[in-house]
């Protein structure tokens, strides 16, 4: 797939879980994401150790620090390369995730000094009230707060650039949806006679203009505060 995507000029992106790299049987892996140029994006919940292993499991940060240094050594993160590494914070808890700017900061600065890693930019997404993390706030009693938290900080402004406005979700069958949100949730996007939209119903990019998107409230964590989509915070 990399590689006939690649073959028709597209830009392929790999949501990589950093400790695949060095897992016996995936040594060729980092060869092959630099040889196709696919961008990395991957996720590191902190630059300290202590608190990625308390979230994550004890060795993760060790080894996703393993996986960050082989791709330093391609080339990855690195100026000129044309090899982009990004890295993905979401908070631990029920609340609202802090200023990605302020916070690509911090990264850069303790990654580069603690372990000399370099990367090219922080998303910072704000945690979904579905699925596991929905389950978690259920269990705890904090999903009406949350949900609360969401709605207080909703800003209009970021309407305009949540990724369902311009981006669809693909299932493995061809399926479409309006986000990977929406695709957890089946949520379908809808054709004019209500079936299902299929990729093979789609002549041109264009058939989607004007289509409804189906929202939720589950659609405010993609509004609140600095808002929030696969490529981090919005605007
Ligand atoms: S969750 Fe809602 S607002 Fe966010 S991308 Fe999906 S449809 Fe759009």
């Amino acid at each position: 797939m990399v590689e006939a995507g690649r073959g028709l000029g597209l830009q392929v992106m790999d949501r990589c879980n950093l400790t695949i790299l060095t897992e016996p049987g995936q040594e060729d892996l980092t060869d092959f994401l630099a040889e196709h140029q696919v961008e990395v994006i991957a996720s590191l919940p902190c630059y300290l150790e202590e608190n990625v292993d308390g979230q994550r499991g004890n060795g993760t940060f060790a080894a996703s620090l393993r996986g960050l240094q082989a791709l330093n050594a391609r080339g990855y993160g690195k100026p000129g390369s044309g090899l982009a590494l990004s890295l993905v914070y979401n908070p631990i808890g029920a609340t609202l995730p802090p200023s990605q700017a302020v916070l690509e900061a911090d990264y850069k600065r303790e990654l580069q000094i603690r372990y000399g890693v370099c990367f090219n930019q922080l998303f910072v997404l704000t945690n979904m009230p579905i699925r596991r993390f929905g389950s978690w706030l259920q269990s705890t009693r904090q999903f009406d707060a949350y949900l609360g938290l969401l709605k207080g900080a909703h800003q209009e402004a970021n309407l305009d650039a949540v990724m369902c406005r311009d981006l669809v979700s693909v299932d493995w069958q061809g399926y479409l949806y309006d986000c990977d949100f929406n695709q957890m949730l089946d949520l379908p996007l809808e054709g004019t006679r209500s079936e299902r939209l299929h990729i093979r119903d789609l002549d041109t990019p264009e058939a989607l203009t004007g289509q409804a998107i189906q929202v939720g409230e589950h659609c405010y964590g993609c509004t609140a505060g600095q808002g929030s989509s696969c490529g981090g915070a919005l605007g």
